[in-house]
């Protein structure tokens, strides 16, 4: 199975909508594997928003992520990095479809909830960006054959 790293920005943690964004995952019956708060700082920014350093709002952005704490994910699941890119909806808020976490959550360009892998292969880089292979519990949950078939599982 694959997995996705995403983060529960400051605007997410400060407004208190970390349940909010927890239960819609667990709801849908992605399985969180690891869970991490963490303080960002300028130099994990650079490197995680490396195609955004050269941009006009690159330092507004920076300090926005490290306002307060950020809870740091690991996701598990079938095609988990496109599902969970779907939940999470286009990068601004107001233009977001409702239903979606940013469409649900968000009114803004950049406090926008959450930051979610956009391929698997970023999200290899990113998970080792943020977390330890010992911080991830790769477990099989009691309930998988409830949440996938075999054909699911095979595909
Ligand atoms: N961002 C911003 N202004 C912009 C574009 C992006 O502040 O004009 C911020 C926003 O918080 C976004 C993050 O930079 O989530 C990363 O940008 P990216 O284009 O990778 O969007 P995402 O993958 O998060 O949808
Ligand atoms: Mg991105």
């Amino acid at each position: 199975m694959e997995q996705t790293l995403v983060i529960l920005k400051p605007s997410c943690v400060a407004r208190g909508l970390m349940g909010n964004v927890i239960s819609r995952i667990e709801n849908k019956g992605i399985i969180i594997t690891a869970m991490k708060m963490m303080q960002l700082d300028e130099k994990i920014l650079r490197e995680h928003y490396a195609h955004l350093v050269d941009r006009p709002f690159f330092p507004e952005l920076a300090a926005s992520m490290m306002a307060t704490p950020v809870l740091c994910l690991v996701l598990k699941g079938v095609d988990v990095v496109n599902v969970f890119r779907k939940m999470t909806g286009v990068t601004n808020g107001r233009k977001a479809e409702p239903g979606t976490i940013r469409g649900d959550l968000s009114m803004s360009g950049q406090a926008n909830i959450v930051h979610a892998s956009d391929s698997v292969e970023n999200a290899k880089i990113e998970i080792s960006r943020f977390f330890r292979p010992d911080e991830i519990m790769d477990y099989t949950p009691a309930n998988l054959g409830f949440l996938y078939s075999e054909d699911d599982l095979n595909a």
